[in-house]
């Protein structure tokens, strides 16, 4: 038996890497259950069948930070609308930003339609291994591997949080996360098998989706119970341990509700780079981390007017930070500013809002002074 120490030092578990029969043996019980209890899903081929690497790559990527419930009738819409990857990259931005509302992290949807058009423009489809998969626009090491792995049956090992929750278990790695993310890697791959590896990684997610939950684990319908070290020790609901979440910055910044003669209210395109890229927006100051004044924000707005503070405050919650927007709103008369569109309250649903503006439209709507 082959020890994987645990370098940064023995107050934590340290796993053992089993012999190989063991593996072979865990590996086994877990595809005889797969056959049994695989999730139904809109993306996955019936059992025997050939995957097709599009559909598998638009769940994947629909997939990262959304939950299966919600990707579902997005995934079942797409492929409706754009059956193939060429379909797709054919598609304007603004149509797949706006298919793709709701499901947040807007980049993704931008990088999936910059792969899409790199995948079709090559000719060749999507390429089987994780370094060619990793060259694309918007797949990391975690997407390459699960893309090699279902739809080319490649034996990469793609480590998601379920599966890092499944490892620490049946290992008992008590290494808090993040530092335990190269144990626990290390750990799947181990038993990653090399026949019918799409198989063992999509076995390996539902195991952790399903019965290895977060909490109340399913010890009892487990193919790896007699095996689970967590569960003979009575500590699988304690794992995988995390290191105390630090709290996120707080960021600042006040939108301008500009209302034109016909009710328009002004709207402007983000950049195409960063957060919530290309997508429109009422216009704002800049996001800092001091609060703004309503004085020092008017010498910012867009038009020359007399702006007054809406009694409301937008709170949202970004990956990294927090925003609290202040909104100031106000009645305008001639053209609109350069690089700025106005666009009636009933029309917002045509242009890709992000979240965050349709908070504020509806908190600003119903301003008296823009009727
Ligand atoms: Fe998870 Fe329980 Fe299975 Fe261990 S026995 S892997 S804790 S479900």
């Amino acid at each position: 038996m082959k020890r994987q120490a645990d370098r940064a030092g023995p107050a934590h578990q340290e796993f053992a890497i089993p012999a190989p029969a063991a593996r072979a043996r865990l590996a086994a019980r877990l595809l005889a259950w797969y056959d049994r209890h695989r999730r139904d899903l809109p993306w996955r081929a019936p059992p025997g069948a050939k995957p097709d690497p599009y559909r598998v790559w638009l769940s994947e990527i629909m997939l990262q930070q959304t939950t299966v419930a919600t990707v579902g009738p997005y995934f079942e819409r797409f492929v409706a609308r754009w059956p193939t990857v060429e379909a797709l990259a054919a598609a304007e931005t603004d149509e797949v930003l706006h298919a793709w509302q709701g499901l947040g992290y807007y980049a993704r949807a931008r990088n999936m339609l910059a792969c899409a058009k790199a995948v079709a423009a090559g000719g060749r489809g999507f390429p089987e291994d994780e370094a060619g998969l990793r060259a694309l626009p918007g797949i990391g090491p975690y997407t390459a591997a699960a893309i090699a792995a279902i739809a080319f049956d490649r034996p990469a090992t793609a480590v998601d949080g379920n599966v890092e929750r499944v490892m620490a278990r049946l290992f008992a790695i008590d290494r808090p996360l993040p530092a335990a993310k190269p144990l626990l890697r290390a750990a799947a791959e181990s038993l990653t098998p090399p026949r019918r590896p799409g198989d063992y990684a999509q076995a390996a997610m539902d195991l952790g989706a399903t019965v290895c939950t977060p909490r109340r684990p399913d010890c009892g319908a487990c193919p790896w119970r007699d095996a689970c070290r967590a569960r003979r020790a009575g500590i699988a609901e304690s794992l995988p341990a995390r290191a105390p979440r630090k709290k996120k910055p707080k960021r600042f910044g006040t939108v301008f509700w500009a209302v034109d003669g016909t009710g328009a209210v002004l709207l402007r395109r983000r950049p195409e780079k960063g957060l919530l890229g290309g997508m429109m927006e009422f216009p704002s100051t800049d996001w800092r981390e001091a609060p703004w004044t309503d004085a020092a924000a008017v010498a910012l707005a867009p038009v020359a007017a007399d702006w007054s503070p809406l009694p409301a405050t937008v709170h949202h919650v970004f990956t990294h930070f927090e925003l609290e927007l202040g909104l100031l709103a106000a009645r305008f008369d001639g053209a609109p500013p350069a690089g700025m569109l106005p666009c009636p309250p009933d029309r917002f649903s045509d242009y890709a809002l992000p979240t965050v503006m349709k908070k504020v439209a509806a908190l600003a709507r119903d301003w008296p002074g823009g009727g």
